[in-house]
């Protein structure tokens, strides 16, 4: 029997990068997966078909744009009239980097929508039932700047830091929730540092230039300055510790914020 065989997981931003791999670790121990995120008809065919190869009994694609605020509390009403949420990824993110003096006030509420407040409004739509049962996981995917700040990202670090703050309210309001038998309702952050996905690219492409254009350089000189492992980590790697999060083992984690970073907030 696998570990979440019958129970459903909402992973938004599941279509690339950390949320397929959260939606696969998970697909992979039987859970069906509302996968969510913006892309065309055929990148939401293939991730959909890429889950349930992995073991998923279904998956199905949810197109909702995170930066209508409406649109959060809207997904996890779509998603609960087609299945029981048991497990609840805010994983959708974005950034955009730039001095405060240089930074759009547009940008900033841009990514503040999309980085925490839609996360409000799906816990808020999908905690009740999940005490009701017993049984619930939110994971929320800050990241190492929800611990600590880097310049030039006022918006994401205020978005991040948000995000672990208002995860642990919600772990508060949902601790005595079920029982060590039903596996509790919980409320986390992962914190990754740099992990292989398209929202750092951005930053390596800047890092390059500095080195005529060689990418691997370019990593290497944003490793070398915060990440004390100097390896990155690949999005499987996050979806692993997300899946062992969902284990009713798990019971009595909750409130935390798990950095998985080289190091980086050790220092
Ligand atoms: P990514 O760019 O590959 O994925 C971002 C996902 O968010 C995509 O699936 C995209 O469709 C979705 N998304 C973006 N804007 C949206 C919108 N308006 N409406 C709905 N969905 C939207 O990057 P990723 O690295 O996989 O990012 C996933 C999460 O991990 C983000 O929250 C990011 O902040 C966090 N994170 C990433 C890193 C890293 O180094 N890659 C480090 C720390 C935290």
């Amino acid at each position: 029997m696998t570990m979440l065989a019958g129970k459903c997981a909402l992973v938004t931003g599941s279509v690339q990068g950390i949320g397929l791999e959260i939606a696969r670790a998970l697909a992979q121990e039987g859970a069906a997966i509302a996968v969510h995120g913006l892309a065309d008809a055929d990148q939401a065919k293939a991730a959909c078909a890429e889950l349930v190869a992995a073991g998923a009994p279904d998956a199905r694609y949810f197109d909702h744009d995170l930066s209508d605020p409406e649109a959060a509390g809207a997904l996890v009403r779509d998603a609960l009239a087609w299945r029981e949420i048991d497990i609840l990824v805010n994983n959708a993110g974005i950034q955009q980097t730039a001095p405060i003096k240089d930074m759009p006030l547009e940008t900033f509420q841009r990514i503040l929508t999309i980085n925490l407040t839609a996360a409000f409004a799906t816990m808020q739509a999908a905690l009740p039932a999940m005490a009701a049962r017993g049984y619930g996981r939110v994971i929320n995917i800050a990241s190492v700047h929800g611990l600590v700040a880097s310049a030039n990202k006022a918006p994401y670090v205020a978005s991040k830091f948000g995000l672990v703050g208002m995860s642990r309210v919600a772990a508060l309001e949902y601790a005595a929730a079920g029982s060590r038998e039903s596996g509790g309702v919980t409320v986390n952050c992962i914190c990754p540092g740099w992990t292989e996905t398209a929202i750092i690219e951005p930053q390596i492409l800047e890092r390059a230039a500095l080195h005529g254009g060689d990418r691997a350089a370019g990593v290497a000189d944003l490793l070398s300055e915060k990440q004390p492992s100097r390896r990155t980590s690949v999005a499987a790697e996050i979806g692993a510790l997300a899946l062992w999060l969902c284990n009713p083992i798990a019971h009595n984690l909750t409130g935390v914020a798990i950095p998985v970073d080289g190091g980086w907030t050790a220092q």
